[in-house]
């Protein structure tokens, strides 16, 4: 079982910041920025390469609600979903980061 499997079985404990029938999200444990949250699917996916219309719908139309819960509805944030080697994804379940609380810098690196 991969890491944020286990966390969304509860063999790892977490406090959740949202969740639902499809989701769970959590805190990055290496914050990049104030605001700095993973939304997981408790379904495990690979990353986005494998995602559907069922999942998709379940997922995107919540991001608002996070964000909102979170207190970014107002100044913004991002959204980063690292895909693959290349994309610099180090754990494969996706999950979507959800960044904000400060001005964020672009391009990425
Ligand atoms: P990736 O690089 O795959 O897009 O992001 C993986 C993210 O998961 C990283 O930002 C890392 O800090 C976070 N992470 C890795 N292991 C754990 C964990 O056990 N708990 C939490 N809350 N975050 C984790
Ligand atoms: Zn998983």
């Amino acid at each position: 079982m991969c890491i944020f499997c286990k966390i969304i079985s509860g063999e790892i404990p977490s406090e959740p910041v949202y969740q639902d029938e499809h989701l769970l999200v959590i805190k990055d444990i290496a914050p990049a920025a104030p605001v700095h949250v993973l939304i997981l699917p408790k379904k495990h996916i690979d990353n986005i390469s494998q995602i559907d219309a069922e999942l998709a719908a379940a997922v995107f139309p919540k991001i608002k609600d996070i964000a909102k819960l979170l207190g970014l509805e107002e100044n913004g944030y991002r959204l980063v979903v690292n895909t693959g080697k290349d994309g610099g994804q180090t754990v494969n379940h996706l999950h979507i980061h959800l960044l904000g609380g400060r001005e964020l810098a672009w391009p990425a690196g």
